[in-house]
């Protein structure tokens, strides 16, 4: 079956991103501490008409360098092999720039040929101004990566049905 695939730093929020796409409380379990979800977990949804890969957050500071690496490694080779994902949704937190995997992550995805989303996400921590400026900021750099951002909140559901939208849109394809 078709799959989206999830990515981000660890904690950015990415299991409330799924979740809430999926209106679900407790599929993905939404970790106690940051950098639990060291693999790839598929979901099947609508009896496996379509799939949800989660992968393992990457990023977070307190991490040996060598788990660090074999996350990468992991990701790479999922995303080198994978005929039947048709978008990557890279999540990136609304208050903090793009982390250097989640550009790394970018470059990837442009380079192979996949669909990115970025969906920017906890807009509800800020203002809409706030929020706003800091959109802003993020498309002249996201640009490069043809990757435009979906302003996003687990909490208030903001961004849900553009971010369904988009990925829906490539199923098409
Ligand atoms: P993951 O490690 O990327 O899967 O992140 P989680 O989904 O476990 O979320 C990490 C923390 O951020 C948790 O405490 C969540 O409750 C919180 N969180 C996630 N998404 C949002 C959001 O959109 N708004 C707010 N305010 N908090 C969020």
């Amino acid at each position: 079956p078709p799959e989206f695939a999830f990515a981000g730093r660890s904690n950015v929020g990415k299991s409330s991103l799924i979740n809430c796409l999926l209106r679900r409380k407790n599929l993905v379990k939404v970790s106690q501490r940051p950098g639990r979800t060291q693999q790839i977990n598929f979901f099947a949804l609508n009896n496996d008409a379509l799939r949800f890969v989660d992968l393992p957050g990457y990023g977070f500071a307190k991490v040996p360098l060598a788990i660090k690496a074999g996350w990468k490694k992991m990701i790479e080779s999922y995303l080198e092999s994978r005929p039947t994902l048709k978008a990557v949704v890279v999540i990136v937190d609304i208050r903090r720039e793009p982390s250097p995997d989640d550009l790394m992550l970018l470059g990837w995805l442009l380079s192979l040929g996949l669909p990115a989303v970025v969906a920017v996400t906890k807009a509800d921590k800020l203002s809409r101004n706030q929020a706003a400026q800091r959109l802003a900021k993020l498309r002249p750099q996201l640009a490069p990566y043809d990757a435009a951002p979906v302003v996003c909140s687990a909490v208030t559901g903001q961004g849900r049905q553009e971010l369904w939208e988009r990925l829906l849109a490539r199923l098409a394809d």
